[in-house]
């Protein structure tokens, strides 16, 4: 990561990942019919969207326009970009619990990703932007704590179908 051009690539592929990965979720949970997840996760993708204008916006005040790398030219740590929900960790019964937790996860992903730029990158004005965008994700991360204050760990039974067919007893 040791070009502008190249990490501004990514700093903006990691917010619309993020976006697009939890509109797929919030589609998912409304298919069976999880509202309360789907709401949620609409209210990310929109958070998500928002940074995503922001990063763009700075990123044409600082080099120009943006321009999207080919696919293999992405170098994420991990399979998937470092601010995308963990699609593992989704469940058709998951509470707005779950799903905070989820993005809690993203955000913090995010930070690392920065972290490491912050400190490894060779060019100053690269690990200088780094730098502040892990301060900003720390930021997301912390209003995702506060957010999941109001939604407690719910019971271990949280997986248990109310709806789906029993054996009759
Ligand atoms: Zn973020």
């Amino acid at each position: 990561m040791d070009t502008l051009t190249e990490f501004l690539a990514h700093a903006v592929a990691l917010e619309q990942e993020a976006v697009e990965r939890y509109e797929e979720l919030a589609g998912a949970m409304r298919t069976h019919n999880n509202l309360a997840a789907a709401e949620l996760f609409d209210r990310l993708a929109q958070a998500s969207s928002l940074h995503a204008g922001e990063v763009a916006r700075r990123a044409r005040e600082l080099g120009g326009e943006v321009v999207p790398l080919k696919p293999w030219q992405y170098t994420w740590p991990e399979r998937d970009s470092p601010e995308a929900a963990d699609l593992d960790q989704s469940h058709y019964l998951m509470t707005p619990h779950h799903v905070l937790r989820m993005a809690l996860a993203a955000e913090q992903g995010a930070r690392q990703f920065y972290a490491g730029i912050a400190r490894d990158s060779a060019d100053p004005q690269v690990r200088e932007l780094a730098k502040t965008f892990a301060a900003e994700e720390a930021g997301h991360a912390g209003e995702i704590e506060r957010w999941l204050e109001r939604y407690p760990d719910p019971d271990a039974h949280w997986q248990e179908d109310l709806d789906s067919p029993r054996e009759p007893s």
